[in-house]
């Protein structure tokens, strides 16, 4: 919905238009783009038509507002006058019409959770919602009882505290098993700890206004036999802590993830460096007192302020020590995060990102994704499948291959890009390639150099039937693809036309 990019994007037959399963985009009026919409919402007209009055809105009023022109939506319990938005939505005026007049709250986290609505409509805030009076537990009526009941999931987790002179453990029961160091994330800010504990699909949070000071650095371990989580913090001062502190919003909440905002930390740009003519290698430091590992084939979102709205995309963190082993010396480990990010000249957020001095602070969220590292148990033969910047994921879906997979018999990658100054990491791939056998690569140019004697073209039956060779006969393969959409949407219904089951394939979608 709000954030994303504007009308014409991606234009008709733009490489990176939407697919058409997805979540369609539609042609926008001229002057209905991004920028005009942040350009309208700074000019001072009342959007509400409230003249900056803030109201409480009942259930009741909220159904009135259901036309084109008169149009009130809830998010997260927030309620927006959305009709000057209308025209300026990439999704178009049905879209945002689906919740006209009511709670969009599951519709907008469906499609687009981590838009950052607030500061994009924040000119169109009509109010809140106005609270419900309770209703003694036993009398309410049968369905709404059923509302109350814990949803089927994982049982939730639970917590407890201990101290020594000088140090605060916090430890985090989650009653699972297959829980690492990538399951729980910590910030430090401000005297206030936030601990994040992400079980299958929930959330657990730890919310805490600490009673005293703590040293900035503090360590996580994960005992993973028993499925507890220890932080432990050292105090500034050695003295009995009564209390652990104050719960602040959310605290000990457990909570579907759908349902959870994104939490943004501030990392500082450390280095920048070019990798192809358009794509850079970014390094951004996390906070000292941040702990935060992105998973394997996950994402995050950047965060930048552009002229005055905050803006959102997504990105794949690279880890630099697969493909470069070659890299010397290695990175510490978990205090750095690296980013390729191409930079299109006519974009909204990167020519923004480029224009970052080294020092400079973007924000970064935790991360997001649906990739399942079980899928690749057992898995003989990885192919990999990629296009342009599709490529990000596949660097650390094939470091953990080649460093982790004990059954991994081969790991093929095809790139796909239009032409040979386009390919990142070139040298880096082939150098591996050589290194290790089990790895290969194939480079396909769309819009080669007549010196190009390698492959050429789209993704097409005949690359694929050539590229999919099994080592074995009936080895366990596994896929994953990833590039513009029509590229991704392209090679899985070819994978699908080879044979290859849903089970087999993963596509790394927007
Ligand atoms: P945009 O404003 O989105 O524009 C991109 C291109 O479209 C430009 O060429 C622009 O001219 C054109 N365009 C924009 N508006 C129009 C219009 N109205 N009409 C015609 N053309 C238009 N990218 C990476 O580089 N590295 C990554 O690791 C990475 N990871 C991603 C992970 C995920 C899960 C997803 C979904 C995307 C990822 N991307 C990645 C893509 C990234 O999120 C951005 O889409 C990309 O950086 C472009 O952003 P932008 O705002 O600079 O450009
Ligand atoms: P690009 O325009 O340079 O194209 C690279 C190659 O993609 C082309 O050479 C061609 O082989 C193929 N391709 C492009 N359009 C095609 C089409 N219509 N049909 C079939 N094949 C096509 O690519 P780029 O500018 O680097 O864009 C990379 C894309 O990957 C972006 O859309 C980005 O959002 C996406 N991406 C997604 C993720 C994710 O996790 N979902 C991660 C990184 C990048």
């Amino acid at each position: 919905m709000l954030n994303v990019p504007s009308q014409a994007f991606p234009a008709p037959g733009s490489q990176q238009r939407v697919a058409s399963q997805g979540r369609s985009k539609v042609p926008l009026k001229q002057g209905r783009s991004l920028m005009d919409w942040i350009r309208l919402t700074k000019s001072g007209k009342d959007l509400t038509g409230l003249k900056g009055r803030l109201i409480e809105v009942t259930e009741e009023e909220l159904k009135t507002h259901n036309k084109k022109d008169d149009c009130w939506i809830c998010i997260r319990g927030l309620v927006y006058n959305v009709s000057p938005y209308m025209e300026y939505h990439p999704g178009g005026e049905e879209e945002l019409m689906r919740a006209a007049g009511a709670d969009g709250t599951d519709l907008f986290n469906e499609v687009h959770r981590w838009v950052n609505y607030e500061s994009m409509l924040k000119e169109c805030l009509v109010g809140r919602m106005a609270v419900k009076p309770a209703v003694p537990k036993g009398m309410l009526p049968k369905s709404q009882v059923t509302d109350t009941l814990p949803r089927e999931g994982p049982s939730s987790p639970s917590y407890d505290w201990f101290q020594t002179e000088s140090s605060v453990t916090i430890a985090i029961y989650t009653k699972q098993k297959n829980i690492n160091l990538d399951s729980v994330i910590v910030d430090l800010q401000g005297g206030s700890l936030r601990a994040e504990t992400f079980i299958k699909d929930h959330s657990y949070l730890i919310h805490i206004g600490l009673s005293h000071e703590v040293q900035e650095n503090f360590s996580v371990r994960v005992i993973e036999n028993v499925g507890k989580i220890d932080i432990v913090l050292q105090k500034r001062e050695n003295i009995s802590w009564k209390c652990l502190g104050q719960p602040l919003e959310k605290h000990d909440s457990f909570i579907t993830k759908k349902d959870t905002g994104l939490f943004y930390r501030r990392c500082q740009l450390i280095s920048k460096e070019d990798v192809t003519h358009d794509t850079r290698l970014f390094c951004l430091m996390l906070p000292p007192s941040t702990h935060l590992q992105v998973p394997v084939g996950y994402h995050v979102y950047l965060k930048l302020s552009v002229t005055g709205a905050e803006i959102v995309k997504p990105y794949t963190p690279v880890s630099v020590s697969s493909l470069s082993g070659f890299r010397e010396p290695a990175p510490p480990p978990n205090k750095y995060i690296y980013f390729l990010i191409k930079i299109y000249p006519d974009g909204l957020f990167t020519p923004e990102l480029d224009r970052l001095q080294i020092g400079d602070f973007v924000s970064v969220s935790s991360p997001e994704g649906n990739f399942k590292l079980s899928k690749l148990q057992e898995v003989e033969d990885l192919f990999l499948l990629a296009a342009g910047t599709g490529f990000t994921p596949m660097v650390n879906v094939l470091n953990y291959a080649l460093t982790c997979m004990s059954s991994l018999r081969k790991v093929k990658l095809m790139f796909f890009n239009k032409t040979e100054d386009d390919i990142i990491w070139r040298c880096e791939l082939e150098k591996l390639a050589f290194k290790d056998k089990r790895f290969d690569t194939e480079f396909v140019l769309s819009a080669p150099s007549p010196e190009w004697n390698g492959k050429q073209g789209h993704v097409s039956p005949a690359l694929l039937s050539e590229f999919l060779q099994r080592s074995l006969e009936n080895s366990r393969v596994f896929l994953c693809i990833c590039g513009p959409t029509p590229f991704t949407d392209e090679g899985i219904r070819l994978l699908h036309d080879l044979n290859f089951s849903n089970d087999e394939i993963h596509g790394f979608t927007a």
